[in-house]
C-alpha cells in the first residue's frame, strides 16, 4: 500500500491542530489510521482533504476536523467503555478505538456496518464491535457508557442514549428541527436523573433515523427525546 503518513501528519496539523485541537491523544490516532482504507473507490485521491466525502447509502464520511472536534467534546480517556450512533465508513470508531478501551458502533445499513467491520479485521482493530441496528435505542446489554458520540443529527437527544450514559458520561450530539440545520450539543449525566447541556455551535449532519430520531419517510414531525432535568 501506498505511504501516506506524509499526507496524513499534513492534514493532521493543517486541518485539525492548526484549527484548535490540541489532545495529543486525538493527533496521536488522527496520525496512526489511514484514512484512505475508508473512503470510497474513486475517492482516494482525497482522503486528506478536510471535506466530508461520499460513502455508500448515500451517506458521508465526516470531515476529519468534526471527527477530532466531535472526539474533544466527548472528553475521551484511555479506560472507557464509548459507544457511536452512526458507523459510516467506520472512520471515526476507528480513531476512537486508539484512544479508550472500547468502542462499540451501531450502524442501520447493514452493508455499511459489515463494511466497517471488515475494514477494523483487515488493520487489526480489535477493540471495536460492530452492529446493524437503530442506534437511537443505544447498546442496553454493553451500557453504560463514559461516551456516547451520534454521527447524525437527530430532533432531540433521545432518552435511551441519556440514560445509557453512566454518571459523568457525555452524549455528543447534532440537535435541530430541521434535519440539516442543527447545533452540536453535549449532554452531561451529572446524576441519577440530572443532566446538564452545553451547546457548541452549528453544524450539518445527515439525519437520524429512527425510533428516537427522525422518521425514515422524510415527514419532519417532531419527536422529542429530551425531556430530563437540566442545568
Ligand atoms: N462516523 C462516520 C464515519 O466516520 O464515516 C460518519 C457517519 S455518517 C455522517 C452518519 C451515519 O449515521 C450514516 O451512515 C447513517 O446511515 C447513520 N445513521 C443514521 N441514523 C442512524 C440510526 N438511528 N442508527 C444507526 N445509524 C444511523
Amino acid at each position: 500500500m501506498l505511504d501516506l503518513s506524509h499526507a496524513r501528519d499534513r492534514m493532521v496539523d493543517i486541518h485539525v491542530s492548526r484549527r484548535g485541537i490540541h489532545d495529543r491523544n486525538i493527533l496521536e490516532a488522527m496520525r496512526q489510521v489511514p484514512r484512505e482504507v475508508f473512503v470510497a473507490p474513486g475517492y482516494e485521491e482525497f482522503p486528506y482533504e478536510d471535506g466530508p466525502l461520499p460513502i455508500a447509502e448515500g451517506q458521508t464520511i465526516s470531515q476529519p476536523y468534526i471527527v477530532a472536534f466531535m472526539i474533544e467534546m466527548a472528553e475521551l480517556g484511555a479506560g472507557d467503555q464509548v459507544l457511536e450512533v452512526g458507523t459510516g465508513s467506520g472512520y471515526a470508531a476507528a480513531v476512537m478505538s486508539r484512544i479508550v478501551e472500547r468502542v462499540y458502533t451501531i450502524e442501520r445499513h447493514a452493508g455499511l456496518a459489515e463494511t466497517a467491520r471488515q475494514r477494523f479485521e483487515e488493520l487489526g482493530y480489535d477493540n471495536i464491535e460492530v452492529r446493524t441496528g437503530d442506534g437511537t435505542k443505544g447498546w442496553p446489554d454493553a451500557a453504560p457508557f463514559d461516551a456516547i458520540v451520534v454521527a447524525a443529527g437527530g430532533p432531540g437527544a433521545p432518552l435511551a442514549l441519556q440514560e445509557q450514559l453512566d454518571v459523568g458520561g457525555r452524549l455528543v450530539i447534532p440537535v435541530g428541527d430541521e434535519p440539516h440545520d442543527q447545533r452540536l450539543l453535549k449532554v452531561t449525566r451529572t446524576g441519577a436523573a440530572t443532566y446538564s447541556e452545553e451547546d457548541f455551535g452549528g453544524v450539518r449532519f445527515v439525519p437520524l433515523i429512527g425510533e428516537q430520531g427522525w422518521p425514515e419517510n422524510g415527514s419532519r414531525s417532531k419527536i422529542r427525546g429530551a425531556s430530563h432535568d437540566r442545568s
